[in-house]
């Protein structure tokens, strides 16, 4: 009895004083593995960086402290765009990223982050995880000693901010726009000038006028950055990410190095985060969707139709070109394309008609 009365006027959980007797700190003390983990998102940004952290922390716990990451936001360890450089180098063990920003190293990197008039979420983990997609982008990383992982989704973008109004595809003609990866390549073929940017330089580009437009998430991200003070019009929907896959590379050495136990740990906290962060986005947008349009009365508009049909056609051209000129980029083609096709038409009957049904009440 006196022991119990001990345990709980110093406040003691007994569950917790288990683990403690159970756990060996000493032995964890020893042996501790530390990684760093460089991001391409402002530290703490909602949805990309606490989505790093998460990460971090899953890793932390589920290895019972046997590895622990530390996260480094934008320009703390390395610019955001040089998260790959980072991680190939051995700067860091881990990145928080976007394949698309790598097109650069490999034009194929493209496809496990969007690809415009592609793949919705669902679409991307179903390829990625049970069609094929996975292995691909492990065999195109593995030539760069990288091993990728799925740790992110933001469900379909917003089409961006605009100051002008866009009634055709004329209407891009000589507009300067942060749209990065295949998309870019598409505004280009509209007559537009791409530019990458990181997120976090977008709001005084915008305000400044270096740049004319810009797309970045959806409405929990765009809210954050304060886009809705430098642009009027926010057009959907992101015809050019309906489901983009953020990414996590790891230098294989690093993870290879690992006891067997602690590699599968970090692989399987990867797919948590996956899911955790559409989920997380799922919620989120809805909310702050809400707050742009009754608070912050910005303009929300739908893209004309004949707009998404021009912008399609040319998103076909520049994606068959990429494969004709790029043999990896090809033989991803060839998978997604072939998954693509065939999900489309089973969504037809599923997803989509159930939305349609929904929808009209
Ligand atoms: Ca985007």
């Amino acid at each position: 009895m006196k022991r119990r009365e001990f345990i709980k006027s110093s406040g003691l959980a007994s569950a917790a004083l288990g683990s403690t007797v159970l756990s060996s700190p000493a032995v964890h003390a020893g042996s501790s593995i530390q990684w760093k983990m460089v991001t391409s998102w402002p530290k703490n940004f909602p949805g990309l960086g606490t989505g790093a952290n998460f990460l971090a922390k899953l890793i932390g716990e589920m290895s019972g402290g046997r590895l622990t990451v530390k996260v480094y936001g934008a320009k703390e360890l390395v610019p955001a765009l040089e998260v790959f450089d980072a991680v190939y180098d051995g700067t860091a063990e881990m990145g928080h990223s976007g394949a698309y920003y790598w097109k650069g190293k490999s034009e194929a990197t493209q496809f496990f982050s969007a690809v415009p008039f592609g793949l919705t979420a669902q679409e991307m983990n179903g390829w990625l995880y049970h069609g094929g997609g996975m292995e691909l982008w492990t065999e195109l990383y593995d030539q760069f000693g990288l091993v990728p992982a799925a740790i992110g989704n933001t469900g379909v973008q917003m089409g961006g901010w605009f100051n002008k109004e866009i009634n055709s595809v004329n209407d891009l003609k000589g507009l300067k726009m942060r749209i990065p990866g295949l998309g870019g390549e598409v505004l280009k073929r509209a007559g537009g000038t791409p530019v990458n940017l990181p997120g976090g330089e977008l709001f005084t580009a915008l305000k400044s006028g270096t740049i004319d437009a810009t797309e970045w998430v959806g409405p929990y991200n765009d809210l954050a950055f304060g886009f809705y003070k430098a642009a009027k019009h926010y057009y959907y929907p992101g015809w050019h990410e309906p489901g983009p896959t953020l990414e996590a590379i790891i230098n294989k050495k690093a993870l290879r190095s690992l006891p067997a136990d602690l590699q599968v740990i970090v692989m399987n906290a990867c797919r948590v985060a996956n899911q955790d962060m559409l989920a997380e986005y799922t919620t989120r947008n809805n909310d702050a969707l809400q707050i742009l349009v009754n608070t912050h009365k910005v303009d929300l508009r739908k893209f004309p139709d004949d707009v998404l049909s021009d912008l399609k056609k040319l998103s076909d051209e520049v994606v068959e070109e990429l494969a004709a000129r790029d043999p990896y980029s090809a033989k991803v083609y060839l998978s997604f394309k072939s998954y693509r096709d065939k999900v489309v038409s089973y969504h037809k009957i599923s997803e989509q008609a159930f939305m349609d049904a929904r929808a009209r009440g």
